[in-house]
């Protein structure tokens, strides 16, 4: 569908649906990363997500969509910690700078600002794709909404498919021997556990389809 687009408003919905399912599946994102990490990736998810709906979701924080995105990448970096927080807050900050001082966020607009923070995160982190990170999520899931995008499908469905595609990245991780983070310390004993930073990653990008579509 041409001019679609999204709005502040519907960016504050994707954070509140994401702060929420990170929320209820923090104990989940715990135990994954109890297996092949350190077992605090639930705790500092939903710490940073809390201080964003606090300090960002405000209603009284009338930011522009770019100075929303920037409070969100601020805020993770200074309440997360871990490996997460920076890249996380990476991905928000980049994510940010590419959309720029708008009102609205044509389609392919918001895919390109997807695009930069995990760009943003490739170069932050040093990982490709196979590492076992938020990577192996976040790539196949903006790659398949760009590609879905061009091939004229509207953003509603295009974020269904991303979403779909992120999911399937996560769960490919779980055979993957970690080449970064914590997790490679196990080298191969790392096989066969889910990636809890892919698993957040895949949230991020559902929250986004569920935003999208309920609006
Ligand atoms: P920490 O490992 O410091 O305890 P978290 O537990 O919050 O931090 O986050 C762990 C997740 O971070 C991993 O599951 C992985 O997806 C991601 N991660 C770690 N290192 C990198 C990296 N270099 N690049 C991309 N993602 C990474
Ligand atoms: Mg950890």
């Amino acid at each position: 569908m041409e001019g679609e687009a999204v709005d502040a408003a519907t960016l504050r919905r994707w954070l509140d649906v994401l702060a929420a399912r990170l929320s209820e599946r923090a104990d989940y994102l715990t135990q994954l990363d109890a297996a092949i990490g350190d077992g605090d990736h639930g705790i500092n998810m939903d710490r940073g997500f809390r201080a964003v709906r606090e300090r960002v979701l405000d209603p009284g924080n009338e930011a522009p969509l770019d100075g929303l995105l920037k409070g969100v990448g601020m805020t993770l970096l200074s309440t997360v910690g871990g490996a997460a927080g920076p890249l996380y807050g990476t991905f928000f900050l980049r994510m940010a700078a590419q959309a720029g001082a708008k009102d609205r966020l044509p389609a392919p607009e918001l895919a390109a600002a997807l695009a930069a923070g995990v760009e943003g995160v490739r170069q932050r982190g040093r990982a490709e794709p196979g590492d076992k990170t938020m990577l192996d999520a976040l790539l196949p899931g903006v790659e398949t909404l760009e590609r879905t995008l061009a091939e004229g499908r509207g953003l509603a469905p295009a974020l269904e498919e991303a979403a779909a595609a992120a999911e399937e990245g996560c769960r490919a991780t779980i055979p993957m021997i970690a080449r970064k983070g914590r997790a490679s310390y196990l080298g191969g004993r790392s096989a066969g556990h889910q990636d809890p930073g892919a698993t957040s990653s895949a949230y991020l990008l559902r929250a986004l389809a569920v935003a999208v579509s309920g609006s």
